[in-house]
């Protein structure tokens, strides 16, 4: 059994500032908005009307899986309280939803979240099993799942969810009839039992639904739910598939951000290379399970190309949903607005906020892997990492710097240590030590991408810049960039000098003439993109002109 604890550094920081601020903000949300009041609803305990959306339950369920994975905390009392409100409001044969308890059940199940619910459910309470150890959550969990089970084997939610859930309950209990149940699930999708529709990706069986299509989260979800049923029962069919979805998620529809998803209609995927700055829809959540996506990616093969695309996710479209307060949050996230857009501190559709402290609070669990004689680093923060294999303790200030020291204690005999591409095989006691270069650099986008052609993007190592109006007396739609003059990185931000094209005139179309030169300097200062928005909702960009 492999054990990380994060201590500082960057995730170790947010892993605090989830504690801190991030689960009990949402907690102090989710009473205020009747989410958890909806449980007092069923018990009998309060007379307040249903509050929220038909899904509100998940939101409970994934603020309840955050308080798992962090452990005891100040928030164990309300654990305790919901836990119980949980076993009192379940009907005697496992059912359990506030919205639709008391009416005919999963008779809507293209849109009624009755099974997405339940998905999160089981990994709330899988989650304290693994952390707290307490089993009373997972017990409801399992009760529901025995529901669907034993009555339910024919029906097909419209929000994939439950099945990676399933996979994992199996993980917990050994219990094959959740694998059967997911696997099943999976199969039954794309036969038009939904509707058919692309938005709910019931247009084709998953074998063939290789283009990413409608709703983005749903298609991610899905796909997670895919490669955990590939992981267990090695239906290669299905692992070849989910390669050829990947692909077009991250190779034709996926920002420099990480974040997937640019239409806000239906939000959904676009074409391939349908990526507009301005208008991108980029949900927090798809940006999350984009990062589930790939982790089970590199689960599956091994290859390090996946890690790179979970931090590209996790230090720009996953980071910048959430602000330095930790008590705001973005849903939507644009990669250029010309002002007026900020993070609120909470949403009628409060998917993202609890999304993304359930994230913050696993996020040592996506670190390494390992088995009795090797251990694999894949993102790379501070900490310690405990396995039969070794112990690391891992120092670094990364990505801010590309120094990693690690310190190997007690390895076992062949003990191989994997650092990204790098294999070593250190000896007791020793002091590994790898610098990693991480120059500014600029980033073209696929010519096909027409919204940023012509434009760069400035990066260091997985950090995704930004220019914020806040640091420029000049519009900042007049920046163009220089390729051959270099950056310079200092406080985390990348700085150097901007030329300023000339101010257009009022003519909106003319007769083409050459551009003219811009000759006016402006000295040019980008931040992490992650980070804007901090100061007030100025004029913001990603990809400058050069
Ligand atoms: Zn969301």
């Amino acid at each position: 059994m492999l054990e990380v604890a994060l201590r500082g550094g960057f995730l170790g920081d947010w892993q605090a500032l989830n504690r801190s601020a991030t689960i009990p903000h949402c907690i102090s949300m989710l009473e205020r908005t009747g989410a958890v009041e909806n449980f007092r609803r069923v018990t009998g305990e309060s007379p307040a009307a249903y509050g929220g959306f038909r899904y509100s339950d998940s939101d409970v369920y994934k603020v309840l899986e955050a308080t798992g994975w962090a452990g005891e905390g100040p928030w164990t009392p309300w654990v305790d309280e919901v836990a119980r409100l949980l076993a009192a409001a379940q009907e005697d044969d496992g059912y359990l939803n506030t919205y639709y308890q008391g009416g005919p059940r999963f008779q809507e199940l293209e849109h009624s979240h009755e099974l997405y619910c339940l998905g999160h459910l089981i990994q709330a309470g899988i989650a304290h099993a693994r952390t707290t150890g307490r089993r009373d959550i997972l017990d409801v969990a399992t009760r529901f799942a025995d529901l669907i089970v034993r009555d339910g084997q024919d029906l097909l939610e419209g929000h994939p969810e439950p099945e990676l859930a399933l996979v994992e309950l199996y993980r917990e209990t050994g219990r094959e009839q959740y694998l059967a149940l997911a696997s099943r699930m999976i199969e039954r999708r794309g036969h038009g039992q939904l509707g058919g529709t692309e938005y709910l990706l019931d247009h084709a069986p998953v074998r063939e639904a290789t283009a990413a299509a409608g709703h983005a989260v749903r298609q991610l979800y899905l796909a997670c739910g895919v490669v955990d049923v590939y992981l267990e029962t090695g239906d290669e069919s299905l692992l070849e598939a989910m390669r050829a979805l990947w692909n077009s998620v991250f190779r034709e529809k996926t920002y420099v951000t990480g974040a997937a998803g640019s239409r806000e209609s239906g939000e959904a995927f676009g074409e391939p290379y349908e990526l507009p700055p301005a208008t991108a829809y980029a949900e927090t959540c798809a940006a999350i399970a984009g990062f589930m996506f790939s982790w089970r990616m590199l689960l599956a093969t091994g290859e390090p190309r996946f890690a790179d695309e979970m931090e590209r996710a996790l230090y720009n479209g996953i980071a910048v949903g959430v602000g330095e307060s930790g008590r705001d949050f973005f849903y939507a996230n644009p990669l250029a607005t010309h002002g007026g857009v900020a993070r609120r501190p909470w949403f009628a559709c409060c998917c993202c906020p609890t999304n993304v402290a359930r994230f913050a609070a696993s996020l040592q669990h996506y670190v390494a892997t390992g088995d009795e004689r090797s251990i694999q680093l894949h993102l790379l923060a501070a900490g310690r990492v405990s396995s039969p294999a070794a112990e690391l303790e891992i120092e670094t200030d990364y990505p801010w710097d590309g120094r990693v020291e690690i310190t190997v204690r007690r390895p076992v005999e062949g003990f191989e240590l994997s650092v990204r591409q790098a294999r070593l095989t250190p000896r007791d006691g020793e002091r590994v030590a790898l610098d990693l270069e991480l120059p500014p650099r600029l980033i073209a986008a696929h010519p096909r991408v027409d919204a940023v052609r012509g434009q760069v993007a400035l990066a260091r190592g997985p950090v995704v810049y930004c220019v914020e109006q806040a640091d420029h007396s000049v519009p900042l739609d007049q920046l163009r960039i220089d390729p051959d003059r270099p950056l310079q990185a200092e406080d985390g931000r990348l700085t150097g000098v901007a030329t300023v094209a000339p101010a257009a005139g009022d003519v909106l179309y003319a007769e083409y003439a050459p551009p003219s030169h811009a000759t006016a300097e402006t000295r040019l200062t980008a931040i992490p993109y992650f980070r804007w928005a901090n100061r007030g909702p100025g004029a913001m960009r990603v990809w400058i002109p050069i």
